[in-house]
């Protein structure tokens, strides 16, 4: 089956000339198809539009008139108002746009508007409306007055195509777009039944022309289903080229540096680990290759996970490979994984751009020869003149911090190693199923036992003295602090001049015995290292910084964290900020101090109540919506979603997942007869998104 009808050029729908589809092509709008899925922004029931005779000044007022006159009125200020008469069958109004003398322009005598906004009174009752949509325009065809129990549309809208060129063009082709709607279904009724969606055309007719507000949700439900299936489609069909489609190692377990690990560490694995570790070998010691994501809240043991991994590669005579992001990690990673293998005789190397020369060499040739069986280090894995005897493992840690092609860099060696990627932000379930659709998902959802949480307080700017004595006294201790000026980045010279000036405020005034230091974003990689390695030693006792402090870090004796300014960050952020302390035995504090009250505040206490990262996210999802989450983790995949709502629809991502994968699985290319339905609309509609994930 094809879809010739909704592939056709929007041209040849009734009412659009030449002219008007060029003005939609720029809408992006080519095909009937476009114009079908160019659903509504707004809904305006009817039934709440209060007749024009009953409005009172004070209220917030939804009405529909038409315009009786109009003009525009000069003021003394020199500000010009446009002003409309409205009428219904009640009575009149006057509606004025201050500041908006073009809409005389726009607007003609007799054109049928929907208004909301404050009735307020001068010289009279008077709205001043806040939305505006032009229902209808005079002496076009279908303009008539809405009945009684109609649902009112708005269409995203600009000024060539407004909204009654847009409301006709649906009512002249709509019936038509819904039918050949219904006959591009990829979904038969016993799957829509299972899923709990609509049909497409019924979805669409919903949409466009609800009978009830109460229909407009299932119908965009449908349209998400739609959206998240197809973008895992595209996941799939890349998750099976690099997988499936490019056999790789079979490692063989023998628990020879297995067993003794697990012998000689001084804790047992917590139950998410050992859950974690199952999904892994299982992975590894398949043909298929691994490609797999571990989403894991600070703290909970991450590292240990990768040790695991990669002495099943040693074991099997293959090399493994950490890369972390900066130099210092790679050396505390290096020193503490040594330490934990050294009874097991396996040869653990670092390399990173500061080594020696002497050292480099030796480094490379160990890699070269195939001794070096645990390679830790820094993008210079990545540079060239390094070469690996076989390696069978690529392990990356905070993945954030690298980019795709970084990331992906040490997978394309030959051997096709097995590659576990690691990440420190949590993120909810639904946003890692949406922007990492092509990896397979790992998640510690558990903390070892026996850590206290990092004791969080929320502070007003009054208390900021009695929060430096604070941490005065905890320095007498002999503890260390951080001071946390989060960088926006728009601002970021003017805050990084903030800063500065506190960092000078902080060691002059307040802290004038104690040793403060500064670290920025600004600096090179090599001065940060400096200053964290400083701030490590001891030889600092405050670090002002702002949020470049390096991820993973771990300055077990900084026991105080400082935020200002909280309200401007997501909660996350501030979480991973605070996983910089309690690292250690000792109690630790994380201190906001915020003068938000309201609803920035209440996101503040979820924040200060609230020790699990994935509850934070999951939380910040619902607080400032996907999009923001989205620009953080998707490095460039543009996975911007219309109709799917990650807070609402985990449900369908799951559904929409499995029966993606599930086709692929059995026809890759999607080349097979019964899915032709499917490749063409992926094709046509989701062209894009394939494109996307074709590379890395
Ligand atoms: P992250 O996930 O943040 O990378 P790490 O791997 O650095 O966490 O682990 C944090 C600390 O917890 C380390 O000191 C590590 O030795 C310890 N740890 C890891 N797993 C366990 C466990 N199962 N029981 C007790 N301590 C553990
Ligand atoms: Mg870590």
């Amino acid at each position: 089956m094809t879809f010739p009808n909704l592939d056709k050029p929007v041209q040849f729908l009734k009412g659009v000339g030449p002219v008007r589809a060029e003005r939609l092509g720029r809408m992006g709008i080519a095909t009937a198809r476009d114009l079908l899925y160019y659903v509504p922004r707004r809904y305006d029931d009817a039934s709440t539009v209060q007749p024009i005779s009953a409005l009172e000044v004070g209220m917030d007022a939804t009405l529909v008139g038409r315009i009786r006159s109009k003009g525009i009125i000069p003021t003394r200020s020199g500000l010009r108002i446009f002003q409309a008469v409205l009428q219904d069958d009640t009575g009149m109004i006057t509606c004025a746009w201050p500041g908006q003398p073009w809409l005389d322009r726009k607007l003609r005598k007799d054109d049928l508007l929907l208004v909301t906004g404050p009735v307020k009174f001068f010289h009279g009752r008077q709205i001043q409306p806040r939305d505006m949509t032009i229902l209808s325009r005079a002496g076009t065809e279908g303009d008539h007055d809405p009945g009684v129990g109609t649902i009112f549309v708005s269409y995203p809208a600009s000024e060539d195509l407004p909204q009654w060129v847009l409301r006709g063009l649906f009512e002249k082709n709509l019936d038509a777009l819904l039918g050949y709607a219904g006959r591009e279904d990829h979904l038969d009724g016993e799957e829509r039944r299972s899923l709990g969606v609509l049909g497409l055309e019924e979805a669409m007719g919903a949409l466009h022309r609800p009978r009830s507000l109460a229909d407009v949700e299932p119908g965009r439900r449908r349209l998400a289903y739609d959206e998240l299936f197809f973008l895992q489609l595209v996941q799939a069909m890349a998750r099976y080229r690099e997988t499936v489609a490019r056999p790789s190692i079979k490692f063989e377990r023998t628990n020879e540096l297995i067993r003794p690990l697990h012998e000689a560490l001084p804790f047992s694995l917590t139950d998410a680990q050992t859950r974690v570790l199952r999904e892994i070998y299982d992975d590894m010691t398949s043909s298929r290759r691994m490609n797999r994501l571990l989403q894991g809240d600070v703290g909970s043991g991450k590292t240990i996970v990768a040790l695991f991994s990669m002495l099943l590669a040693a074991e099997g005579g293959y090399q493994a490979a950490l890369m972390v992001p900066t130099e210092l990690l790679a050396e505390q990673h290096w020193r503490r994984l040594s330490e934990l293998v050294k009874p097991l005789d396996v040869e653990t190397v670092l390399l990173t751009g500061s080594l020696l020369t002497k050292e480099r060499r030796a480094a490379l040739a160990a890699i070269k020869s195939g001794a070096a069986r645990i390679v830790i280090g820094t993008h210079a894995l990545i540079q060239e003149g390094v070469e690996f005897d076989a390696l069978g493992l690529v392990v990356v840690d905070e993945q954030q911090r690298f980019g795709v092609r970084q990331r992906m860099a040490l997978s394309e060696e030959e051997t096709a190693p097995d590659t576990l990627i690691m990440s420190a932000t949590p993120i909810p379930r639904s946003l890692a199923l949406a922007a990492y659709g092509d990896l397979d998902l790992s998640v510690l959802d558990e903390l070892p036992p026996g850590r206290t949480p990092v004791h969080t307080r929320l502070e007003y700017p009054s208390k900021r003295d009695e929060i430096y004595a604070f941490i005065d006294r905890q320095i007498e201790e002999g503890r260390q602090a951080y001071v946390v000026y989060p960088l926006v980045e728009e601002s970021e010279k003017l805050e990084l001049l903030a800063a500065t000036e506190e960092h000078r405020r902080l060691a002059e005034e307040v802290f004038p015995t104690r040793r403060v230091g500064l670290i920025h974003g600004q600096l090179d990689s090599d001065e940060k290292d400096e200053i964290m390695r400083d701030f490590l030693g001891g030889g600092v006792d405050i670090l002002v910084a702002t949020t470049v402090i390096e991820v993973g870090i771990d300055v077990a004796n900084a026991t105080v964290m400082l935020i200002e300014h909280p309200e401007r960050f997501g909660l996350s952020q501030l979480h991973q900020l605070r996983g910089r302390v309690g690292r250690g035995v000792a109690d630790s504090y994380c201190i906001i101090i915020s003068p938000a009250k309201g609803d920035a505040g209440e996101r503040l206490k979820i924040f200060r109540d609230t020790s699990d990262g994935f509850a934070i996210a999951q939380a910040d999802l619902v607080i400032r919506g996907q999009g923001d989450l989205f620009g953080a983790q998707q490095h460039g995949r543009d996975l911007i979603l219309r109709f799917a709502d990650l807070s609402r629809d985990e449900d369908l991502l799951v559904a929409a997942q499995r029966r993606a994968r599930d086709l692929v699985s059995g026809d890759p290319d999607l080349s097979a007869p019964a899915h032709s339905d499917i490749r063409r609309l992926l094709d046509g509609r989701y062209g894009e998104k394939l494109k996307l994930f074709s590379v890395g």
